[in-house]
């Protein structure tokens, strides 16, 4: 814990006096409650101070779409030592994450950003945000198993939202089937669990489409930075 006036002195933003006088004015607020006491103790890093509303050590946002490849982990850092998403943006100083998750065996598009408000967004239920994956299963799934995907499936955690299913191609001789899905829910393997509910496994999943923003032009491992009218649109 340390005292609110060091906190922010020591973010750059003003002298200890200066700080003591911004608390005193009622325009420090930590978790956004105005603080006008001068002792008040926070957890650095932790608890959030902002002046004026606007936090203290506020990056500027940053957007990418990223092509994960498979065998990538989608988190910012990982405590086994395995490569992350984040470690294809050296060049990257903003500390930024993934906005929701792909399994590691699953490649296709995410967004990173350390745009945290935008993250939360983009991943909240009610906001429906369409995604297409491409699956390839063993076996091929009948009709009336796919209309049971499309209509919703129960899992151990509950039934799966209504989604849309196509049959694309299949391969008689590997005993394969490449179905189209487009969801907007994102229960923990949800597409996995899904086809494993009707028996047919999947080999190889990959996520084509998020929103509007599709793979065009990117090779597995290859990003670019969202253009700014893509980040207006997913708001
Ligand atoms: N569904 C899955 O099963 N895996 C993913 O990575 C994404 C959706």
């Amino acid at each position: 814990m340390e005292r609110l006036q060091k906190v922010i002195a020591q973010a750059g933003i003003a002298s200890r006096r200066k700080a003591e006088k911004l608390i005193e004015d009622g325009r420090v607020q930590v978790n956004d409650k105005t603080v006008v006491e001068l002792g008040t103790k926070v957890r650095p890093g932790k608890d959030k101070v902002t002046v004026d509303g606007v936090p203290l050590d506020r990056e500027a946002p940053v957007y990418y779409l990223f092509y994960k490849p498979r065998k990538v982990l989608s988190a910012a850092n990982d405590d086994r030592g395995r490569t992350t998403v984040v470690d294809y943006f050296p060049e990257v100083k903003e500390r930024i994450f993934p906005v929701g998750r792909l399994d590691y065996e699953t490649s296709g598009l995410m967004i990173l950003t350390n745009d945290g408000e935008f993250a939360n967004e983009l991943m909240h239920p009610k906001n429906r945000v369409p995604k297409t994956y491409i699956a390839k299963v063993k076996g091929k799934p009948s009709p009336q198993q796919l209309k049971q995907l499309e209509r919703g499936i129960e899992l151990e955690d509950g039934k799966t939202a209504p989604a849309k299913v196509k049959f694309k191609t299949g391969d008689k001789k590997k005993d394969t089937s490449i179905i189209e899905v487009v969801m907007h829910e994102g229960k923990n393997r949800q597409v996995r669990r899904m086809f494993e509910a009707i028996d047919h496994e999947i080999v190889k999943l990959k996520r084509e489409q998020y929103a509007f923003l599709t793979l065009d032009g990117l090779n597995a491992g290859e990003s670019r930075p969202l253009k700014p009218i893509e980040v207006q649109q997913l708001r």
